[in-house]
């Protein structure tokens, strides 16, 4: 189909107002290439017009305001880098100082001592006197706005736009320029009828001249919320044709069976009742391996919630179709606790298994090799020593990944060029993401989740206790170990320094010392600096139960299970974020004990980390903490959704429109499931755009 090319696609310096010059800086400071640029450079906010206060009632409390007053002085003052504009300006209740520092000479240009002007800005307090720095200034004729109620757009800029001439205010007089000469058929709709009915929206081209020029605050929700679900939906519609087409048109191994392996071990080796959650999981994953189409899932579930076991027998279904499996870890540490927790499994079935990390000995390390590559091994178990180039498969068939957050998208890609057709990929994670947010980072993958624990679990008991009470806490611990259980004591990792980081753990491991002394009983210790085998030996004493306390940084952070832990110490729990606190905790509350996580703090602590501390202390669901510290900390921070950079939204926030992403999922989901090729009539306009708008950063993002 022809198209033909919009007036948007129009060099932005062919806008009248704009040339060469200003159309440079356009380009270089907001990148602003064309007439659609222009017009997807929405408003910061808008100004009430006809809203103005007066100067003595602005407190420091008062958010943005206007002001209309007279010039009653203005100078520069300051050399070089002190240099700046003051003035005074008056209105009837009082007076406000200005200044500016950058774009002087063309501020003071435009102001005239004894003329009005409407005065925009935030206000500091200064000797209880109200300043404003770098308003947004502009003359008026007299002490009064003109009548009508009017919303007047204000646009992010750069001080060296606003020396061209282009202040906030005047790229609002572009854009109203622009505007004014586009009809409905050059923002042509995209949507389905059904949805923008369904959702109520307003169509396309009302939403883009009201989302600069509204007539009221309602014209520019209506606006918000059509052009934030277009982004979120059109967003979900790629990751969805992604996903689809994976699923449908990419080569996979088929698992046509579910042989004697997996048979063998579940019923004669599997040490406990699967739960429905995993049951389910597991059939997910069968049905996935039996079509010929690549797998790419990924499994969420709390820790605790029995990831592992999904994996093992994942793992046999690939071996009883004469595939090899990997599982990768992304500590040592973990990769050598599954080792031997799946080589205890798995010990009387005809299965080869092997390790592999980055401290594996070159000997041991270039058999394993030559065993994958021969395929004599069935699974290997490691770090991403596993990805490394050298290592070749005979038939890998299946992948998993563990605690998928600490693996970027680019080696989930490395994992795929393994083999011929590119095996099947389970990535296992227990970060808490909401369901909506996972699903929208992560769209292209397909999604289990594990939302059940194994039965018997009692909740863990979370306190928190400070300094004074560091005996008591120590009293406690003794007491669980009479009983015959073990404690992790944790310290954190002191970013700027591993020195400190060191010191801090030897100083703790010594007082614990104090508290615990030899030979009644035994301390593990577990540290970066250490080297692999050290920290395994260590590791596995405390894993055996011959060490009744395990002093640690945050290395055994994720995946470490040993059940007969009870108490779980978290020095300085100020120091660590919502999921860490979480994860750690997870690390206890394994078996059918009752345990506990005891939050150590200073008597001091910030805002922030006492709301981390009250979240802990209130829930022990994976799901809830998780909203919290989005809720908390924003969506950019948290690890494995920084992806959803990828996803390119302007006006959308996947926290703050949680209720909006949800349904644009859902309207995507079935509109792709309805129609994949998108070759309904009602979907012409959206695949037209699609086809115009291939989003490099989308496609190319996503793996
Ligand atoms: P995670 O999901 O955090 O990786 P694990 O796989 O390490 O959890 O399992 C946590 C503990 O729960 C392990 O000790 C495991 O043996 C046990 N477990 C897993 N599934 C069940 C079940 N269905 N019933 C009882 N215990 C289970
Ligand atoms: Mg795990």
């Amino acid at each position: 189909m022809f198209t033909a090319p919009s007036i948007l696609d129009s060099p932005i310096e062919y806008l009248k107002g704009v040339g060469p010059l200003r159309g440079d800086m356009l380009r270089k400071d907001l990148n602003i290439h064309s007439f659609r640029d222009l017009l997807e450079h929405y408003p910061l906010r808008h100004i009430d017009k006809t809203n103005i206060s007066l100067i003595a009632s602005i407190t420091p409390e008062t958010d943005f305001v206007q002001v209309n007053a007279r010039l009653l002085h203005c100078e520069i003052l300051g050399e070089k880098r002190t240099r700046r504009l003051v003035a005074q300006v008056k209105d009837s209740s009082g007076t406000l100082e200005l200044t500016w520092f950058q774009g002087i000479n063309w501020v003071e240009k435009m102001l005239r001592e004894g003329d009005y002007y409407l005065v925009y800005g935030k206000a500091g307090f200064f000797n209880g006197k109200p300043q404003m720095s770098h308003p947004e200034i502009e003359a008026v004729k007299e002490a009064k706005a003109d009548g009508k109620p009017f919303l007047e757009p204000i646009y992010s800029t750069t001080e060296k736009l606003k020396a061209r001439g282009l202040n906030a205010r005047q790229i609002g007089k572009l854009t109203y320029a622009l505007i004014s000469q586009l009809s409905e058929k050059d923002i042509p709709e995209i949507l389905p009828a059904n949805i923008i009915k369904k959702m109520q929206l307003i169509s396309r081209f009302q939403a883009f001249r009201q989302i600069h020029f509204p007539a009221s605050i309602q014209e520019y929700n209506e606006a918000l919320r059509r052009l934030k679900f277009e982004e979120l939906f059109i967003a979900q519609v790629r990751l969805n044709i992604v996903r689809i087409h994976r699923n449908h048109h990419s080569h996979g191994n088929v698992f046509t069976k579910v042989g004697d392996l997996f048979n063998t071990f579940y019923n004669n080796y599997l040490p406990f009742e699967l739960t429905g959650a995993q049951k389910r999981v597991l059939r997910e994953i069968r049905q996935d391996t039996l079509h010929g189409h690549q797998m790419n899932r990924l499994l969420q579930g709390d820790v605790g919630s029995g990831k592992t076991i999904v994996a093992l027998l994942s793992m046999l279904l690939a071996a009883d179709n004469g595939f090899q499996s990997c599982l990768m870890a992304p500590t040592e540490i973990l990769a050598q606790q599954h080792y031997n927790g799946l080589t205890e499994l798995l010990k009387d079935l005809p299965i080869t298994i092997a390790l592999l990390t980055g401290s594996t000995k070159a000997k041991q390390r270039k058999e394993v090799l030559q065993q994958l590559a021969e395929g004599s091994l069935n699974m290997v178990v490691g770090t991403h020593a596993i990805i490394e180039d050298t290592v070749q498969f005979s038939n890998l068939g299946l992948a998993i990944v563990d605690e998928q957050h600490r693996f970027g998208v680019a080696q989930r890609a490395k994992l795929w060029s393994k083999a011929a057709i590119p095996p099947h990929v389970l990535v296992m994670t227990a970060t808490p993401i909401p369901r909506t947010l996972a699903m929208t980072a992560y769209g292209d993958l397909d999604y289990s989740v594990i939302d059940e624990l194994p039965p018997g679990r009692k909740p863990i008991t979370t306190v928190h206790r400070n300094e004074m009470h560091r005996a008591n806490v120590m009293g406690f611990i003794r007491s669980e170990i009479d009983k015959g259980r073990q404690a992790y004591i944790i310290y954190p990792l002191i970013e700027e320094s591993e020195k400190l980081s060191y010191e801090d753990l030897m100083q703790g491991y010594e007082q614990v010392k104090s508290y615990f002394p030899e030979p009644k009983f035994r301390i593990s210790m577990v540290h970066g600096r250490q080297p692999a085998e050290q920290k395994e030996i260590n590791m596995q004493r405390f894993v055996e139960g011959n060490t009744h306390i395990m002093v640690s940084t945050t290395v055994i952070e994720v995946g470490v299970n040993v059940p007969n832990a009870s108490v779980m110490v978290i020095e300085s729990a100020e120091k660590f974020g919502l999921s860490q606190l979480h994860q750690l905790r997870g690390r206890v509350g394994r078996g059918g004990e009752q345990s506990f996580c005891i939050l150590l703090t200073g008597s001091k602590t910030g805002n922030d980390a006492r709301e981390r501390i009250k979240t802990m202390c209130s829930t022990n669901d994976g799901f809830k903490i998780a909203e919290r510290d989005l809720e908390l900390r924003g969506p950019g921070d948290i690890e494995g959704t920084r992806q959803s950079g990828a996803l390119n939204l302007k006006l959308a926030s996947l926290v703050d429109d949680r209720q909006l992403v949800a349904e644009a999922r859902l309207l995507a989901e079935g509109l792709i499931d309805g129609d994949e090729q998108l070759e309904l009539p009602q979907n012409a306009p959206l695949k037209t755009f699609l086809n115009l708008h291939k989003g490099k950063t989308v496609w190319s993002k996503i793996s």
